[in-house]
């Protein structure tokens, strides 16, 4: 088949549970080798696309993901970003929602799809439901509209039919085939018999606009969850830990936290020193809003700012990286209340 005209996908295997296959002699579980992947997804011979692929040597368990290999993935996508028209990158799903935070702040200006993706069962197995995400993740990376640009212009996660902003994703479950959810922000769109797009609620990007890569990240950085209990040493003993810049603080409801004098004093503290304590909801759903009660009102009078309606992997990573390129705390504190990458419900 003569594919002249057909889109490009960059195909970048990490590692996890999609890639791996069973070996025959021993029974374990093993990372496949990406040379064999046509002949494991025989279907994707049939695509009206070109697909090249890239391995991380060794592929890796999304439990050791760390931000030098979010920075190497920045790097794949950029070095090959005017080759291909939309990317792929196939990933633990432990981790995944991490790296889709970390990569939607690192790809300043992105204007291609990169598009998440993994399975719960390896690609080589029967029931698998790797194969599925696969072929619709490359489906839906070289998407374009007439005019020639993306229709998915941005970092996201598809997973079990649904394709989800990737810094508005959260893992919540590790047995079912429905493994991820966006409890703040509507679905981009549905793969059924056809890939249904939520075209209003999709980033509209200027493809004008060139990719600024961005590589640097400070991981001085800490998330604290309030429960009934908690001990003043434990806290104290945190906040006052030399180098720390930012703590993302777990707090009840619509961000309250109880009104133990010490408590506000260690943050109080805290944040005079210059750390950013940022105020995060243990609700998965809704938004932070101090305001509302008495002890909601303590933290914003002890300098805490609000995380709005952020997943945690979403305001942890937006963190590392204004932190990484040395913005002052003034300008962190500024740049909390503003949606760089669709990451809050807020007016950029
Ligand atoms: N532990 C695996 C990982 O995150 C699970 C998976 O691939 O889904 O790499």
């Amino acid at each position: 088949m003569n594919k002249g005209h057909f889109p490009s996908v960059l195909l970048i295997y990490t590692g996890g549970t999609i890639g791996m296959i069973k070996n025959p002699n021993t029974g374990a579980l093993e990372a496949f080798n990406f040379d064999q992947l046509l002949e494991n997804v025989p279907e994707l011979k049939r695509f009206n696309c070109h697909i090249s692929s890239y391995q991380f040597n060794p592929p890796i368990d999304s439990s050791d993901m760390k931000p030098s290999l979010w920075a190497e993935l920045v790097k794949i996508i950029t070095d090959n970003y005017n080759k291909f028209d939309g990317f792929v990158i196939l990933h633990g799903t432990d981790t995944m929602a991490y790296t889709a935070s970390a990569l939607s702040f690192m790809l300043e200006n992105l204007s291609k799809p990169v598009i998440l993706t993994g399975s719960q069962l390896p690609i080589g197995m029967l029931r698998t439901d790797g194969k599925e995400n696969l072929i619709t993740a490359i489906e839906i990376a070289s998407a374009k509209h007439p005019d020639g640009t993306a229709v998915v212009p941005e970092v996201c996660i598809f997973f079990e039919n649904q394709l989800l902003r990737g810094n508005r994703t959260t893992k919540i479950n590790a047995e079912n085939f429905n493994a991820f959810r966006s409890y703040n922000y509507p679905v981009l769109a549905t793969a059924g018999i056809h890939i249904k797009y939520n075209y209003n609620y999709i980033r509209k990007t200027d493809p004008s606009k060139s990719l600024i890569p961005h590589y640097a990240y400070d991981t001085n950085v800490i998330i604290l969850t309030l429960f009934p209990g908690i001990q003043e040493n434990l806290i104290s003993n945190v906040l006052r830990t030399p180098h720390l810049r930012a703590v993302v603080l777990k707090t009840y409801g619509s961000g309250n936290a109880p009104r133990m004098p010490w408590l506000i004093q260690a943050l109080k503290k805290a944040t005079e020193r210059g750390v950013i304590i940022v105020n995060i909801s243990q609700c998965a759903t809704g938004m932070v809003e101090m305001e509302r009660y008495e002890t909601g009102l303590q933290l914003i009078e002890a300098g805490v700012i609000s995380g709005y309606d952020s997943t945690i992997e979403a305001i942890l990573t937006k963190l590392m990286y204004m932190l990484g390129h040395g913005k002052s705390v003034h300008d962190i504190h500024h740049l909390m209340n503003i949606s760089l990458a669709g990451e809050i419900t807020k007016d950029s």
